[in-house]
């Protein structure tokens, strides 16, 4: 069954295969700009994001995409570093969270992860009468 979407950038209609919700053509557009980006960067590290955007022509939001993507990685000094991590506000150069933060999540999510698997399969102990008890007088309130 072939996925069909509309494009996410200019609307057309277009059989999805996986990867951003963009036709092949916006796709390959994309990818040039990736590469102009990823060329410009290469031969002048230490960049900032405007000066990338007006001198290819590229949108700041577009760039930072890349950035977020993890496509593009920031080379350089801090002069150019425009991300921020989503959860801290630290500086980061690619991606979304910085180190610290996406290690956390990770912690988070396995302890989430645990408590819904004990509150899928309660222990013994909570079948207890004297719950049942409390149960009953707080709905007569
Ligand atoms: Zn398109
Ligand atoms: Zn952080």
């Amino acid at each position: 069954m072939p996925d069909v979407r509309n494009c996410r950038r200019c609307g057309k209609i277009y059989n999805h295969i996986g990867g951003p919700p963009i036709c092949p053509a916006c796709r390959e557009a994309d990818e040039e700009d990736f590469k102009r980006v990823k060329e410009y960067l290469y031969e002048n590290p230490g960049a900032t994001l405007s000066e990338v955007s007006s001198t290819l022509d590229i949108s700041v939001e577009k760039i930072k995409m890349y950035l977020k993507e993890g496509r593009l990685e920031i080379v350089g000094d801090e002069g150019n570093i425009v991300l921020e991590c989503e959860n801290c506000g630290r500086s980061i150069r690619t991606g979304r969270l910085c180190n610290e933060c996406s290690k956390m999540l990770v912690k988070d999510f396995s302890s989430t992860a645990k408590q819904m698997k004990s509150r899928l399969d309660p222990p013994e102990t909570s079948k207890k009468p004297f719950e049942m008890r409390y149960l009953n007088k707080t709905e007569k309130k």
